[in-house]
């Protein structure tokens, strides 16, 4: 793995997925020599990554392959299977299944490796549903996740593999820190297929939408939720890394918004009028934001990315991913020189 202690070495599970491409790019940005580890490519763009390595890390032998020379690198542990609140109400057992086993088995390999720092990405699944019941709900805060009651399925995994990270720091000594995402979005992210999130299925239904026309939303779309840019994720990310703080931290905004709005908000950005019909979906719960006090005092720093600077990145990624798969290609035909007119898929 490189040249050993020459320079600053990571480790990124999942980072042929959203956050975990964006994250390579930011270390490598900042002098890091990266291996990415998932069980596909980035879809979007080549990574950035010095190596890449596809493997599959339910398999605790892929998990030692994962951290092979990694002694003194930090350990980015972004690899899950996931999706949308649709996908993740829907695929209980097997979200448990594999997740419990890539962050068993990534969390005792790093150990094993002796890697200097591991990073876990947990979720704002993990806080109670009985907090989460009202659209003005009061702000999340760290100390909020327990008397436990998270998402079943999903945030019942990330909060064990939390306390998985604290048992490995208390009776091992190693330096776990643990993030706890709230909707982070962006551009490079899935958005369609069932695996997106809120806000880049809603940038897929206005880009498609003819002007005038009407959008689907799930629910009554009063439910409400705060969202955080990827650039800002990552900083958060790199910035806990660097820190001495050991207990998980939000790394979201505070800003609530309801789905209603957010619809409107993109439908300005693309300069259409929208309407909506609203249809029965998954809704998980009825508000969620993060309460950003400690982040502040922790780091000196919290997201300020704008939801609509974000927003207006995000939508016109996902107008030109939707405008070029449109786009007819050429294909040349070699054995006479002409060319071929195909649809892209
Ligand atoms: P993503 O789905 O885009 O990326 C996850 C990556 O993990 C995917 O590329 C996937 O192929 C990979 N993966 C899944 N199973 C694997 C396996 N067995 N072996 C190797 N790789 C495997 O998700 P993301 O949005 O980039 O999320 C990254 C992390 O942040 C995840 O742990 C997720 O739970 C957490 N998180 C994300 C959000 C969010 O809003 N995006 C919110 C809370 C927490």
């Amino acid at each position: 793995m490189g040249r050993p202690n020459a320079r600053r070495r990571a480790i990124v599970t999942g980072a042929g997925g959203f956050i975990g491409h964006h994250l390579v790019a930011a270390l490598k940005a900042d002098g890091y020599w990266v291996r990415g580890v998932d069980l596909k490519s980035p879809e979007f763009e080549e990574s950035t990554a010095d190596e890449f390595e596809l493997l599959d890390l339910r398999r605790w032998e892929e998990c030692q392959a994962a951290v092979t020379g990694g002694r003194g690198a930090e350990v980015y542990n972004l690899a899950a299977n996931m999706g949308g609140i649709g996908f993740i109400e829907s695929n209980k057992a097997v979200i448990m299944h594999d997740n419990v086993l890539i962050n068993i088995h990534m969390l005792e390999a790093a150990r094993q490796a002796r890697v200097s720092k591991y990073l876990y990405t947990s979720s704002a699944c993990v806080y109670p549903i009985y907090k989460q019941q009202s659209p003005d709900v009061t702000p999340l805060g760290e100390d909020d996740a327990y008397p436990a009651d998270p998402e079943d399925g999903y945030g019942w995994e990330k909060l064990f593999s939390e306390r998985q990270c604290r048992h490995y720091a208390e009776d091992y000594g190693l330096a776990t820190r643990v993030v706890r995402f709230h909707n982070i979005f962006g551009p490079l992210g899935a958005y369609d297929g069932g695996r997106e999130k809120s806000p880049a299925a809603i940038c897929r239904k206005v880009a498609l939408a003819p002007d005038g026309g009407e959008l689907e939303v799930w629910g009554d779309g009063r439910q409400t939720r705060s969202y955080c840019y990827v650039a800002d994720a990552v900083e958060g990310v790199m910035r806990l890394m660097r820190s001495d703080y050991r207990d998980p931290l939000n790394i979201g905004q505070e800003r609530l918004v309801t789905i209603n709005e957010l619809v409107d908000m993109v439908a300005r950005i693309a300069g259409k009028k929208l309407g909506r019909r609203h249809v029965p979906g998954a809704l998980g719960v009825r508000g969620r934001t993060s309460d950003n006090t400690r982040v502040r005092a922790v780091l000196g720093w919290e997201p300020s990315v704008t939801l609509e600077q974000g927003l207006a990145h995000t939508y016109h990624w996902i107008a030109g991913q939707i405008e070029a798969s449109r786009r007819p290609v050429l294909i040349p035909l070699r054995s006479r020189g002409a060319k071929r007119v195909a649809k892209a898929s």
